[in-house]
């Protein structure tokens, strides 16, 4: 789960993390009332969408080309910035070509700039260890930083065990050029850091840039906070923190039925229990010379009701040309799922052809059910039979 740049930044703060006064706002007025609790004398207005690239990003009917990031000098100045963001489709390098509604604004103290860095915590799949990636080259996309300059790109993993010590700070405070009264600053800010990161279980926390500023402070200046989801239920304060109008609406419908869904860009809506299953019926579509439309997992306890669900998220997909059904019946018995199908493709009158491949407990008495239901179901064997039959399916339709 993402989260907004502000609301990390609470919660970073709230371990220690240094980070600006600034406030939110819907409206340009909250915008100029929260500028005018600023200090001041300049402030910087924030688009707040899931994606980065704001500052570089373009708003989609504004010909003057502003960014999604802007410094101002005056509160009135801040309103007007919000006005031309709040309402608007900000479209950045991370958004697509469709862009992002900015539906409010981060009003932030403007901070006085001497170096960008980056700084990100990640869970290292290869080392499965914590890992604490920093550089110079702050404010820049790190993907291109991996790219072309590889070697500016210092890492320190962490063993879970003991837990992130000065060393790995200063390790990368020295890596980063830091010197004299700026390492123990850096230091204290990494420890901050990873207490967050751990306690919260983050999958992901990327300040960039963070800055040392003029006066020697280090200062997270943008925060992009995500949460592994298998750990939220350890945390459900940080559930309200989910914002639905930055999800795809297929996706959160998923989320709300309980269904693993993730949107893909091809033309085969697959209904699959069990996350393995799901992965070999998308290699196999590939295989046959088709691209999957979304994964798609019912889990082993499918019943009509999910089914049915699963077959309104799928075919609310205007890409899917055919629906692929690859049911392993275990818990999940083939006659019940088959009555679901029968069940859902009446309630719905499917528009496109449907696969049907059944196998495991009561798989007889599954087919029997999908042959007597007098829907156009075609039936499948075995995986590849059933990838051949969708993949001409979509042939033919076409
Ligand atoms: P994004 O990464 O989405 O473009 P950032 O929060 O990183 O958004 O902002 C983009 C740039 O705007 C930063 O690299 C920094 O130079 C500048 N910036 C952001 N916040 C402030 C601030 N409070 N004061 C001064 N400059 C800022
Ligand atoms: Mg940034």
């Amino acid at each position: 789960m993402n989260i907004h740049e502000y609301q990390g930044k609470v919660l970073l703060r709230r371990y220690g993390v240094t980070v600006l006064d600034g406030y939110v706002a819907k409206t340009a007025e909250e915008a100029e009332a929260a500028a005018k609790k600023l200090p001041g004398p300049v402030y910087v207005v924030k688009s707040q969408i899931h994606a980065g690239g704001r500052g570089a990003g373009r708003f989609k009917d504004d010909p003057n080309g502003k960014g999604g990031v802007r410094v101002v000098k005056s509160a009135e100045d801040a309103k007007a910035a919000a006005a031309a963001m709040i309402g608007h489709t900000l479209v950045t390098k991370q958004t697509g070509p469709e862009g992002k509604v900015v539906n409010q604004v981060y009003v932030e103290a403007g901070c006085d700039i001497a170096r960008e860095l980056y700084l990100s915590l990640l869970v290292d799949r290869e080392t499965s260890r914590i890992t604490i990636m920093a550089s110079t080259q702050g404010g820049m996309e790190i993907e291109e930083v991996a790219e072309h300059q590889p070697e500016k790109i210092l890492k320190v993993a962490v063993d879970p065990a003991s837990g992130v010590s000065g060393w790995h700070a200063r390790k990368l405070a020295f890596g980063l050029g830091l010197t004299g009264k700026q390492v123990g600053v850096f230091t204290a800010f990494v420890m901050a850091m990873y207490r967050a990161f751990v306690e919260l279980d983050m999958a992901i926390v990327e300040i960039n840039p963070l800055v040392v500023t003029g006066a020697g402070d280090v200062v997270a200046l943008d925060a992009k906070v995500s949460f592994d989801d298998n750990a939220l239920f350890r945390h459900k304060d940080l559930e309200a923190l989910r914002d639905d109008s930055e999800m795809d609406p297929k996706e959160l419908d998923a989320v709300k039925n309980d269904l693993n869904y993730v949107a893909l860009d091809g033309e085969i809506g697959c209904m699959v229990n069990g996350a393995g299953l799901a992965m070999a019926t998308m290699d196999i579509i590939k295989l046959y010379g088709s691209s999957p439309a979304n994964f798609l997992d019912v889990g082993g306890t499918a019943n009509a009701a999910r089914v049915t669900e699963a077959f309104r998220i799928i075919t609310s997909d205007v890409n899917v040309k055919a629906i692929l059904v690859n049911i392993f019946g275990g818990i999940a018995k083939c006659d019940m799922i088959a009555n679901g199908i029968v069940e859902a493709s009446k309630a719905l009158t499917l528009k496109v052809p449907l696969v049907v491949r059944l196998e495991g407990t009561n798989v007889e008495l599954g087919k029997k059910i999908l042959a007597e239901s007098g829907l156009a179901i075609i039936p499948a064997d075995n995986l590849a039979d059933a990838a051949q039959k969708v993949v001409d399916a979509v042939k033919k339709a076409a």
